[in-house]
């Protein structure tokens, strides 16, 4: 990911090169290539167009120094740009003060989500937690099992529907599945519903329902960066009908242009906390801005 992107910008930074003052055509000239650049990685049109404007802004009021370079000075700026647009500091779960944290993962079919529920109690098995997963995903109906063998795989229990144990409503099994982490002393619950291909008004219902049934101390949209500007749709269209406090991007090992990535935190103000990068259950860790801009301008 972002290998275009980072070339583009990597080529515009060259024509800089030895240049002692950066005239205003020389701004405009770099303002206009990042642009292209930006959309050319799918970047969403307003934030291309509040990047731009910052960059330019502050490359004009620039003061000349003694320490930067012309080049390194836009480098500097854009750099503080990137980090900003993808949300700026890295954000950390937020642990329950009493009781288990709640975790609840929302997305369309695909997305990742039962891949990356898994990722996810694996990570925090690493910080010494004790997950539970919950399946509540009723609608496929391989995605109860899925979620077990993945759980297997990562050795964290899994709490799903039994017979006669509320089988059918999501509601009720994470209602259960809450009550159960207590008599078990687990720490952390991560709640997996169910998703569809499309966004429809049933699937944010049954959503909106598990949340106000279990009250989350953190509800993560999980959104696969291939789908390119979709991305951005689909966490508008679930920001609007769950609603969620951060993002969680998957399949950055994919060769998507990182539009997704680059306007998401922008666009819907929420956070990206976690970046899922593989099949492997390894292949996952906390976002940090500050390292994918450094990524980007490698
Ligand atoms: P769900 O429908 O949202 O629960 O999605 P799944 O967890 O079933 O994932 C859908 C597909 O994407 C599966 O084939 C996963 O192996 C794959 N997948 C999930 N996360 C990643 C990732 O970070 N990178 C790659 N390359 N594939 C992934």
């Amino acid at each position: 990911m972002f290998a275009t992107l980072s070339d583009r910008l990597a080529d515009t930074f060259k024509n800089l090169r030895g240049k002692g003052k950066l005239s205003e055509a020389d701004i405009d000239a770099t303002a206009r290539e990042i642009r292209i650049a930006l959309l050319e990685a799918d970047v969403a049109l307003p934030v291309v167009k509040e990047f731009v404007g910052a960059v330019k802004e502050r490359a004009r009021g620039a003061e000349v120094s003694q320490a930067l370079n012309p080049a390194q000075q836009i480098i500097k700026i854009v750099n503080e740009e990137l980090v900003n647009i993808l949300g700026g500091e890295t954000r950390r779960l937020r642990y329950a003060k009493t009781g288990p944290t709640v975790i609840m993962l929302a997305g369309l079919q695909g997305a990742g989500k039962t891949t990356l529920a898994a990722k996810l109690a694996l990570w925090l098995k690493d910080q010494s937690k004790s997950p539970i997963l919950v399946a509540a995903d009723l609608q496929r109906p391989n995605a109860v099992n899925q979620l077990q063998v993945n759980g297997e795989r990562v050795g964290v229990p899994v709490f799903a529907p039994q017979p006669g144990n509320g089988v059918g409503d999501p509601v009720a099994v994470a209602r259960e599945a809450i009550e159960e982490a207590k008599r078990k002393l687990h720490d952390v619950v991560i709640v997996d519903t169910a998703g569809r291909l499309g966004i429809d008004a049933e699937l944010m219902q049954q959503a909106s329902d598990i949340r106000d049934a279990v009250q989350p101390d953190e509800v993560l949209f999980v959104v696969d960066a291939m789908i390119g500007q979709d991305a951005v749709n689909t966490a508008l269209a679930f920001q609007e009908g769950v609603g969620y406090d951060a993002v969680v991007l998957t399949k950055l090992d994919g060769d998507a242009r990182g539009g997704a990535a680059l306007s998401i935190a922008s666009i819907t103000g929420k956070p990206v906390m976690f970046a899922s990068n593989g099949e492997k259950m390894t292949d996952f860790d906390l976002f940090h801005p500050d390292r994918m801009a450094s990524r980007i301008l490698d």
